[in-house]
C-alpha cells in the first residue's frame, strides 16, 4: 500500500499531466503528445487510487471489475466507426452521470461518523452530485438518440415548457430542505429519490427542446456537465483528482460550449432554453434547376483551376473519403495549384470532426484553415469542392430568418467562381433544412458516395 504523500505527490504529478494534456489537445501539431499526457496521467491516477488505503482491500473485486470495464471500453474504442464517435462520447458522458448518481447514493447509505456542519457539507455534496449527475445522465442519453438519429432532431416544444424548466428547478430546491432536514434516513432518501426523478425528466427535457443544429452546443455542454458530476464526485469521495480533473473537464467544456456559441452566433441561454430559430415560420422552400456534373468535366474544372478550395462536412467521415481527399491534394499541388481547406467550427457531429480526420490522412495543417480565416477569400477562389457537407454552407443560414439555422455563419463558396457539392442526393443535412446553394447558377452538384467519385476523380487526375 503506498502512504498518503507518496498518493498526494502521484496525484499533483497526474494533475500536471492532465493539464499538459489539455494544452497539448489545444493544436493539431501536440494533440498526439497531448493524449500521451492524459494517457499517462491516467495511468498513474489509477494506479495511485488502487494502491491507497482510500481503496478497498477485496482488490478480487477491484481487479475483475476493472477488466470487466476495461474490456468494454476497449471493444467499443476499437470497434466504433469515426462516424460513431459522437455517439460515443455522449454515451461516455451518461456514464460519468450516472457514477455520480451511484456514487452518491452510496454515500448516503454508508456509514458516516460526520456531525454537525461536516455533516450538512457532505450531504449538500451528495445532493449536488446526484443533481448534476442525473442531468448528465438522461441529457447524454437523449442526446446519444438525436446523434444516431434514433430521436427526432427536431425541437421538442411543450407549450410551457419554461415553466415546466421553473417548476422543476423549484421542485429540486424544495425537496433539498427536506432532504437536510429529514427526521430519518428514510425521509431524507425519499427526497433524494423524489429529486432525481426530477433531474433525470429536466436532463430529458432539456436536450429534447434543443433543436438539431444546436446540437454542438449541447454536446460541449454535457461534456461541461460530466466534468463537473466528476468533480462533485471527487468531493463526495473526498478526492482531491477526481475535484481537479472534474472541474478541468468542466471548464474546458464550457468554453467549447462559448466557442461553439460563438461559432453559431448562438447565445448560450437561448440554447439551453431549447427551440432557438423554430419560433419563427417556415423556412422557404428551395425551388430551381439542378445542374449535374459529371467526373470528366469535374477534372477538367480542376485542371483549370489555380485557387481551389475544399470544404469537408459529415458526409465525408460518413463516405471515408480523408484518404482520397489527400491523395487529390497532393496532385493538384503538384500541378502548381494552391489547394485549401476551410473548415467550419460545427462540420461534421462532434467539435474538431474535420480536423481530427484530415489528420488521420496526414493533410499537411498548414492548409487546413478556419472558417474565420478564409471567408472573405471565396472572390479569389476558382473552384470549391463541397464533400458532405450541407448546412455549414446553406446562404440560407444569412438571408432566411425563419430558417432554423438563421444567424449562423457559413462559409460562403457561393462567392467563388464554381462550386462542385459532393452528395448523393438532395437529401438535406441535420439540421433538416433545404439548400438553395444546389440550385444557384454557379454550382454544380457531383451525385454518388463521395469516396467513389473523388476514387474516380484521383484516377482522372493521374493520367
Ligand atoms: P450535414 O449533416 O449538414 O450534411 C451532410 C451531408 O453529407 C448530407 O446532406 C448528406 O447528403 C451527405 N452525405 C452523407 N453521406 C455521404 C456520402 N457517403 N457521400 C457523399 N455525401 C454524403 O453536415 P455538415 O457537416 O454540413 O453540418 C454539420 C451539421 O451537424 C450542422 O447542422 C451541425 O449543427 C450539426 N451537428 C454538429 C455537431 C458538431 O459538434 N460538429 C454535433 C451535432 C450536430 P446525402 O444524404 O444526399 O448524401
Amino acid at each position: 500500500m503506498m502512504s498518503q504523500g507518496l498518493v498526494t505527490m502521484s496525484y499533483i504529478g497526474a494533475s500536471i499531466l492532465f493539464i499538459l494534456s489539455l494544452g497539448g489537445l489545444s493544436n493539431q501539431e501536440t494533440a498526439r503528445r497531448g493524449n500521451y499526457y492524459g494517457m499517462a496521467g491516467m495511468v498513474i491516477a489509477i494506479l495511485a487510487t488502487v494502491l491507497s488505503a482510500a481503496v478497498t482491500e477485496n482488490y478480487a473485486v477491484l481487479v475483475v471489475a476493472l477488466l470487466v470495464g476495461g474490456s468494454i471500453g476497449g471493444y467499443a474504442a476499437k470497434r466504433v466507426e469515426m462516424t460513431q464517435m459522437p455517439e460515443l462520447v455522449a454515451l461516455m458522458h451518461s456514464l460519468v452521470g450516472m457514477a455520480a448518481v451511484l456514487v452518491g447514493y452510496a454515500n448516503f447509505l454508508g456509514e458516516s461518523d460526520l456531525t454537525g456542519v461536516e455533516k450538512t457539507i457532505h450531504e449538500v455534496e451528495i445532493y449536488l452530485g446526484i443533481l448534476i449527475g442525473a442531468v448528465t445522465f438522461s441529457g447524454s442519453v437523449i442526446a446519444f438518440g438525436k446523434l444516431c438519429e434514433k430521436i427526432s432532431g427536431k425541437p421538442m416544444l411543450l407549450p410551457a415548457r419554461h415553466y415546466l424548466n421553473l417548476m422543476l428547478l423549484l421542485g429540486s430546491i424544495g425537496l433539498s430542505f427536506m432532504f437536510l432536514n429529514g427526521e430519518t434516513q428514510d425521509e431524507s432518501l425519499i427526497a433524494l429519490g423524489a429529486m432525481t426523478v426530477l433531474a433525470l425528466l429536466f436532463g430529458i427535457h432539456m436536450v429534447m427542446a434543443i433543436g438539431g443544429a444546436d446540437m454542438p452546443v449541447v454536446v460541449s455542454m454535457l461534456n461541461s456537465y460530466s466534468g463537473w458530476a466528476a468533480a462533485a464526485t471527487g468531493f463526495m469521495l473526498n478526492n482531491d483528482l477526481l475535484i481537479v480533473t472534474g472541474a478541468l473537464v468542466g471548464s474546458s467544456g464550457a468554453i467549447l460550449s462559448y466557442i461553439m456559441c460563438r461559432a453559431m452566433n448562438r447565445h448560450f441561454l437561448s440554447v439551453i432554453a431549447g427551440g432557438f430559430g423554430s419560433a419563427g415560420g417556415q423556412a422557404a422552400e428551395v425551388t430551381g434547376e439542378v445542374q449535374p456534373i459529371d467526373v470528366a468535366e469535374t477534372v477538367q474544372l480542376l485542371r483549370e483551376a489555380k485557387n481551389i478550395m475544399i470544404i469537408p462536412g459529415y458526409g465525408m467521415a460518413v463516405a471515408q473519403a480523408q484518404h482520397t481527399v489527400n491523395e487529390i491534394t497532393k496532385q493538384l499541388k503538384a500541378k502548381g495549384k494552391t489547394v485549401r481547406f476551410g473548415i467550419h467550427p460545427v462540420a461534421g457531429r462532434m467539435p474538431g470532426h474535420m480536423n481530427v480526420l484530415l489528420a488521420e490522412a496526414k493533410v499537411p495543417y498548414d492548409i487546413v484553415f478556419e472558417m474565420d480565416e478564409i471567408n472573405e477569400d471565396f472572390a479569389n477562389v476558382d473552384v470549391t469542392i463541397v464533400i458532405g457537407a450541407n448546412d455549414i454552407v446553406n446562404p440560407s443560414a444569412l438571408n432566411d430568418p425563419n430558417s432554423p439555422i438563421a444567424g449562423m455563419p457559413v462559409l460562403e463558396c457561393w462567392k467563388g467562381e464554381t462550386t462542385i457539392v459532393m452528395k448523393r442526393s438532395m437529401a438535406s443535412g441535420y439540421a433538416g433544412v433545404g439548400n438553395p446553394l444546389f440550385v444557384l447558377d454557379n454550382t454544380r452538384m457531383l451525385f454518388g458516395d463521395a469516396n467513389v467519385k473523388l476514387q474516380e476523380v484521383l484516377k482522372a487526375l493521374q493520367e
